[in-house]
């Protein structure tokens, strides 16, 4: 089974001028194809980039090179757009769900209390970040509510593939956030999205850290010190990261 790591949005702040981030979608070979785990911005996104950008440009640089889009680097990789039959989301802000169109032909996995908070009305900051047209093309949605299943001590929902994955609910940082857990051949890989900021975390104020990626770091921070055999990343990882 192979997992490859991409980075579909380079995105450096302007202060602290040391973070320079990348967003880490995962592609993974399945008995039941490829599977994306978050997409990154699309094609649309780069040549007529949604009003969120340019808010977001205030505090960060973020580069907009087309290169980076999910469906370039996966054809790149040698696959067809066609090949990713199913994308799973951690949240559907629009960094993390804007290759959606990319992809009509895929399934879209995401918990319904998230594809509740796209298509509903605006009731918190962190919804400003969703983009309606990211949708607009009626994917087909399988959408996930808890049925009182654990992945190790978090409740989580087993997702229909092969190997192995969980859809980890851990709202906060949006209303249906979830991470996603994957069986890999010596442990685990769990993406943890946008509910922690791994790698990061001793620059910034734990205020800071709480009101934007939700309740859950200090429990994900002490899962990944006792857990060894999980391997734990986060959706904005440092470039470093994807260099190695
Ligand atoms: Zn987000």
């Amino acid at each position: 089974m192979t997992i490859h790591h991409l980075n579909c949005f380079t995105c450096s702040a302007r202060i602290p001028a040391n973070w320079h981030t990348g967003m880490l979608c995962l592609l993974i070979e399945t008995d039941q194809g490829l599977v994306l785990v978050d997409t990154g911005p699309g094609l649309e996104d780069y040549a007529n980039p949604p009003g969120i950008v340019r808010i977001f440009k205030v505090a960060t640089i973020v580069p907009m090179d087309p290169e980076e889009a999910a469906v370039n680097q996966i054809v790149q990789l040698g696959y067809q757009p066609e090949d990713v039959r199913h994308i799973v989301l951690t949240h559907m802000h629009f960094d993390h769900c804007g290759g959606l169109p990319d992809f009509p032909h895929a399934s879209v996995h995401v918990h319904r209390r998230e594809y509740e908070a796209f298509t509903g009305y605006i009731r918190r900051w962190t919804d400003f970040a969703y983009v309606r047209r990211h949708i607009a093309h009626r994917p087909k949605f399988v959408l996930y509510e808890e049925q009182g299943e654990k992945w190790f001590d978090f409740p989580a929902i087993r997702l229909p593939f092969e190997p192995e994955m969980w859809l980890i609910p851990l709202f906060g940082h949006s209303r249906g956030h979830c991470g996603v857990a994957v069986k890999t051949e010596t442990g685990w890989l769990l993406h943890v999205g946008d509910a922690a900021p791994v790698g990061l975390e001793d620059d910034v104020p734990d205020w800071l850290v709480k009101f934007a990626m939700g309740p859950h770091v200090p429990r994900l921070e002490e899962f990944d010190r006792t857990h060894p055999e999980v391997q734990m990343v986060t959706s904005h990882m440092d470039l470093e990261f994807f260099e190695n």
